[in-house]
C-alpha cells in the first residue's frame, strides 16, 4: 500500500493535487444516493460522473473505483486505514469524520489555507468587517501574485472601473471557449442516466447535450491553455456584460474544471500572470481573472466555514415566497421578460452562464420577490455545472439574497430594467420597457426593485448605501399602484 496509505478522492477532488506521490493508491467512488437526494441538471450530473469515471480509467489498477448505493457502502466494503481530504460541505465533511478508519487531512485545491484565512481574519480583530478586497490584496501579498516590489504591478490593486463596460455593440470578436469532445465514457454515462431515469431512480432538471466541459486532467489543461492565449486577452473590459448572441462571451469557462479539482486554481493565476509579464494580454483582464480565483474563489471558500453551518438558513429580509415551477423548472419558454427567458434557457439548455446572469437576472429576480433563500441556494447548486455547497451558501445567502444582513455583501444586490439595459442588449427587442413601472409595458425588474424597496424601506433606509433608493421611492407618487401590481403577478411567469 506504500507509506502515503490509501487516499480516497471526492468526485471533486480529481487532480494530482489530492495525492501525496505518483504511487498513492487511491479510492473512487460513485455512491447512487448522491443523485437520488436531489433534482439535479442533466448536464452537471453527466458531467460529475465523467469525471470520476474518466479518473478511474487513467489510474487503471492504482484506484479502487466502487460504485455503490452510499458512500457507507463503498467505505464498509473497502476497509481501512484512508486518507482524505477536507471535504467541500458541511456534510461530507460530518460523514468522514463519524468514519474510524479515515483521517481527514487539510483542505487542498485552494490557494489560502485555512490557518492563513484564520490569521487574517483575527488581525482584523476590531470588529471591522470581513472585506473581500482586503483579503484579496492579503493574498496577492502573501502568494506574490503581480506585485512589483511590495506593491501591486501598475500601480493598482484594481481595475474594477475599467472592467464594466456594457456589451460592444458589434460584439466580442473573441475566438470560443474550448470544447470538449465526448468519448465513450460518456456513451456509458449517457445510457446509465437515461436508464437510472427511466426507471424512476433519479430524476433531473435540465436537457441533455453534449458534455462541453473537461472531464479530465489533459482537457483542462487545454481549455486553460486555449483560454490564456485566446480569450484572457479581451475577458477584463466586459466581464459585467451580456450579449444575447454570444452567452458565454470572453469569460474561461474554467469553474467547472477547477471545481472538480482538475486544475490547480493556483496554476491557472500562474499562467494568466505569464501571459501579462510576456506581453500577451494586459493588466486589467489578468488582474480581473486573478482576482476571480485569489480573491472571490477563495474568499468564498473561507467564509463558508467562517459563518458557520446555521448561515445557510439566515433570512434576515423575512422572504418566504417558494420557489415557482417554471423558475425552478427552468420553463424559459413560459416567460417574456427577455432577459429572464433567456438566462433560464441558457441554464436549461446547458447548465451555465456567466456570473452577472446569475446576480443581475436570476438572483436579482428572486431577491425582488423574496424567493426564500435556502430554497434558492439549493436551486443554484443543483442546476449550475460549476455550483456546489461550499460555493453557493455563501454566494446566494450572503451576497445574492443578502439574507445574511449584510455580514458578506454591503447592500442588496437588487437593481432595476436601468441596469439591466445598460449591461445588456436585451431590452431593445423585450415586450416590456425598461423606463416603465407600472401599466401592460412595465419592466418587471422596475417594477419589482420598487417594491423590493417598498417591502423592506425600514432596513434599506437604515444603510448609507441604500438609503438613497428609500428617498426615491419615498418620491414616487405611483409606488402603491407599483406595489399592487406586483402583488396581483404573485408567482406568474413575467
Ligand atoms: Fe428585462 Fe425589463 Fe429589459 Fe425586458 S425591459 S429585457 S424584462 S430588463
Amino acid at each position: 500500500m506504500g507509506d502515503h496509505g490509501r487516499r480516497w478522492l471526492f468526485a471533486d477532488q480529481l487532480g494530482d493535487h489530492f495525492l501525496d506521490s505518483a504511487e498513492q493508491p487511491v479510492l473512487l467512488v460513485e455512491a447512487r444516493s448522491v443523485l437520488r437526494r436531489r433534482r439535479f441538471h442533466r448536464q452537471k450530473a453527466h458531467l460529475v460522473l465523467s469525471a470520476l469515471r474518466h479518473r478511474a480509467a487513467e489510474l487503471g489498477e492504482r484506484a479502487t473505483f466502487l460504485r455503490t448505493g452510499t458512500y457507507g457502502e463503498a467505505l464498509d466494503r473497502v476497509g481501512g486505514p484512508l486518507t482524505v481530504c477536507h471535504p467541500t460541505s458541511y456534510a461530507a465533511d460530518a460523514f468522514v469524520r463519524r468514519r474510524d478508519e479515515v483521517t481527514v487531512l487539510p483542505a487542498r485545491g485552494f490557494t489560502s489555507t485555512a490557518g492563513e484565512f484564520k490569521a487574517w481574519a483575527d488581525g482584523r480583530g476590531d470588529g471591522r468587517r470581513l472585506l473581500m478586497e482586503d483579503f484579496y490584496r492579503d493574498a496577492r501579498r502573501r502568494l506574490d501574485v503581480l506585485m512589483e516590489g511590495d506593491g501591486p504591478a501598475g500601480g493598482r490593486w484594481n481595475f474594477d472601473a475599467d472592467n464594466r463596460l456594457p456589451p460592444p455593440s458589434d460584439g466580442m470578436k473573441v475566438l470560443g471557449p474550448w470544447r470538449a469532445e465526448e468519448d465513450e465514457i460518456d456513451e456509458e454515462v449517457r445510457h446509465d442516466l437515461d436508464r437510472w431515469e427511466r426507471e424512476g431512480e433519479v430524476a433531473f432538471v435540465g436537457r441533455d447535450g453534449p458534455r462541453t466541459f473537461p472531464a479530465t486532467r489533459a482537457e483542462a489543461l487545454r481549455a486553460l491553455r486555449h483560454f490564456v492565449a485566446h480569450r484572457l486577452p479581451v475577458f477584463g473590459p466586459y466581464q459585467d456584460a451580456i450579449l444575447s448572441a454570444d452567452p458565454v462571451m470572453a469569460h474561461s469557462m474554467l469553474s467547472p474544471a477547477v471545481n472538480l479539482g482538475l486544475l490547480d486554481p493556483m496554476e491557472c493565476v500562474r499562467a494568466a500572470e505569464d501571459a501579462y509579464r510576456c506581453g500577451r494580454a494586459p493588466l486589467g483582464s489578468v488582474e480581473g481573472y486573478v482576482r476571480q480565483l485569489i480573491g472571490w474563489r477563495d474568499y468564498i471558500w473561507h467564509l463558508y466555514w467562517h459563518f458557520g453551518e446555521g448561515y445557510r438558513e439566515l433570512n434576515r429580509l423575512s422572504a418566504r415566497t417558494p420557489l415557482p415551477g417554471w423558475f425552478a423548472d427552468l420553463d424559459a419558454d413560459a416567460v417574456e421578460a427577455r432577459c429572464l427567458s433567456w438566462a433560464l434557457r441558457q441554464v436549461r439548455d446547458t447548465g451555465f452562464t456567466h456570473h452577472i446572469v446569475r446576480l443581475m437576472v436570476l438572483g436579482n429576480y428572486a431577491l425582488q420577490r423574496g424567493f426564500d433563500p435556502a430554497r434558492l441556494t439549493d436551486w443554484f447548486h443543483r442546476s449550475f455545472v460549476d455550483g456546489y455547497d461550499w460555493v453557493m451558501v455563501p454566494n446566494v445567502v450572503g451576497m445574492s439574497q443578502h439574507a445574511d444582513g449584510g455580514m458578506l455583501a454591503t447592500k442588496p444586490y437588487a437593481a432595476g430594467g436601468a441596469y439591466i439595459n445598460r449591461m445588456s442588449d436585451f431590452c431593445g427587442g423585450c415586450r416590456y420597457r425598461p423606463t416603465r413601472r407600472t401599466g401592460e409595458d412595465a419592466c418587471p425588474f422596475t417594477s419589482g426593485y420598487w417594491w423590493f424597496v417598498a417591502r423592506n424601506e425600514e432596513r434599506l433606509a437604515g444603510n448609507p448605501r441604500t438609503a438613497r433608493s428609500v428617498h426615491g421611492m419615498r418620491r414616487l407618487a405611483d409606488v402603491d399602484e407599483v406595489c399592487a401590481q406586483e402583488a396581483e403577478r404573485g408567482d406568474a411567469p413575467p
